[in-house]
């Protein structure tokens, strides 16, 4: 062991220079003593991150630790799964006991997810399923405190559905036009939000439709060993860290920085192509006879990724990924990854620009920043709306900007005016009329509200805004009291009438 001689001149030194080269030199002096430098918890999940950004893990916090083995049959459409996952404790409650949701068995998921097994720090532990057979409950024998962990394992079997083959079907879950498609293929833990008082709090436990996005997630971490037939493409989320190829089959090992979930999409028919944005590797992969547009699908989500980092900050992550899959024209977003439907790749072509750039967005508003999907859907939609006009301005100018706000807002949300079907934009998936007013009102004219906004405190305060917003909720969940406190930050007391003029009621028909 080396002495530490110049122990006491570094002290002085750190105390006349202030706190940041105190951190430094404490750091400096540990290793001096030889001491073990402590493990680096996060170690298997920093190669998903870029270097600028390995921070966000150490400032994350206890989260969600998801091992998961998974093995997928696409020719008998089926996935078995075991998954070790360190569950914290983030809430004030004490819990006795965990919910995990299983996505798959929504109805328009059309999945059955059958959990085998549940041990609780390797003890087994009886499991019920609750709210329609979308969850399961795990009574724990000693409640877990506030800001403790527990280990759960749990083991499950999964069939999906096989939906039919023409382009025109809406597949966001299992097996269509050769690709198959399995967001949430494992028990997700629950969302838990605290009460207003201690004791009060609840788990998240809402049964979407398919009319908006039906999953809410506590931020994670996920390790994922993939086992598919060799042929098969996948597209996930995280970053590949290993591959080995075993008989005719392929193990293919994944991590994720934070994380809302982790998703698998593969094909045997996918080829890709790839660029780099602003140190991300984006990955676009197409179907045989659509390499033009798989092209275009790149360009478009690099060009996505570098303006709204200059914009909102910049994207976390190694990797970015977009693909085709059976939702017809419609497009989603998952982590790190956008899909978009085979449609726009074909027929539907002229759509592909727009909706790389809608989806693209939600890296940020849903993947960083996220929200009820179910109950506040204006929060991340009507943002991802309109970041699309920041992306158009920003590669053609102001006025297609405009045209996009006019053609694609506006004049839909004039329609709807005249025929009296207005509604509050502020309003869970469940309260429209239909799809069409749904989209019509949380997106457009939630988009046209954020337009508003911006004109009123102009571009570089609102750029600021988004921002600050972005750092503040940081891997958090918002809902629409918390994002007001973060409107009132621009001091502008008009911006709460037009909120409540334009998200909370209907305007008088005719007006502007
Ligand atoms: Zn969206």
């Amino acid at each position: 062991m080396k002495p530490c001689r110049r122990s006491h001149q570094f002290v002085w030194l750190a105390s006349s220079l202030g706190s940041g080269l105190w951190l430094l030199l404490t750091l400096a002096l540990g290793s001096c003593t030889n001491a073990a430098p402590p493990a680096d918890p996060y170690a298997a999940y920093r190669p998903a991150l870029k270097a600028a950004f390995q921070q966000d893990l150490d400032l994350l916090g206890l989260v969600p630790r998801y091992a998961i083995s998974a093995t997928l049959d696409p020719t008998k459409n089926q996935l078995f799964g075991s998954a070790r996952i360190t569950v914290p404790n983030n809430s004030n409650d004490p819990w006795t006991y965990l919910i995990f949701r299983l996505y798959p068995m929504l109805r328009h998921y059309g999945g059955n997810l059958v959990v085998q097994s549940a041990l609780v720090e390797d003890r087994p532990t009886p499991f019920v399923y609750i709210s329609e057979n979308t969850a399961v409950r795990l009574d724990l024998d000693v409640p877990l405190l506030s800001g403790r962990e527990v280990s759960v394992t749990l083991t499950w079997r999964l069939e999906f559905p096989r939906w039919n083959d023409q382009t025109a079907v809406y597949a966001l879950f299992g097996h269509s036009q050769q690709m198959v498609s399995l967001p949430l293929f494992y028990p997700a833990l629950a969302v838990y939000t605290d009460g207003p008082t201690l004791g009060t709090g609840q788990w998240w436990l809402d049964i979407g439709s398919e009319r908006g996005d039906s999953a809410f997630h506590p931020i994670s971490l996920f390790s994922v060993t993939l086992t598919l037939p060799a042929s098969w493409v996948a597209v996930t989320s995280g970053t590949e860290v290993a591959s080995e190829p075993i008989g005719d089959q392929a193990r293919r090992v994944y991590v994720t920085g934070p994380s809302r979930e982790f998703l698998i999409h593969a094909s045997p028919l996918f080829n890709q192509v790839t660029t780099e944005a602003y140190g991300t590797r984006v990955t676009s992969y197409y179907l045989p006879g659509e390499e033009a547009a798989g092209r275009a699908a790149l360009r478009y989500t690099a060009q996505a990724l570098r303006i709204y980092s200059d914009r909102f900050g910049g994207y976390p992550f190694v990797d970015l990924r977009v693909a085709p899959a059976p939702i017809n024209y419609r497009g989603m977003e998952y982590p790190q990854v956008i899909l978009l439907g085979v449609e726009t790749y074909g027929r539907f072509r002229d759509r592909l620009e727009l909706l790389a750039a809608h989806e693209t967005a939600h890296q940020w508003w849903y993947q960083i920043v996220h929200n009820d999907p179910v109950n506040d859907p204006w929060l991340d939609e009507a943002l991802a709306e309109f970041s699309m006009r920041l992306y158009i301005q920003d590669l053609r100018g102001n006025d297609q900007a405009e045209q996009l706000a006019r053609q694609r807002w506006r004049a839909p949300v004039e329609g709807l005016r005249s025929r009296s079907q207005d509604a509050a934009v502020d309003q869970p998936v469940q309260a429209f009329l239909n799809g069409s007013q749904y989209e019509t009102i949380v997106y457009a004219k939630g988009a046209i509200f954020w337009e508003i906004v911006r004109e009123r405190v102009g571009e570089r305060q609102f750029d600021r805004f988004l921002r600050s917003y972005v750092e503040r909720y940081r891997w958090q969940i918002v809902d629409t009291e918390q994002w007001l406190n973060e409107l009132n930050t621009l001091s502008d007391p008009a911006l709460f009438t037009l909120f409540e003029e334009w998200i909370r009621q209907p305007p008088p028909v005719g007006a502007p």
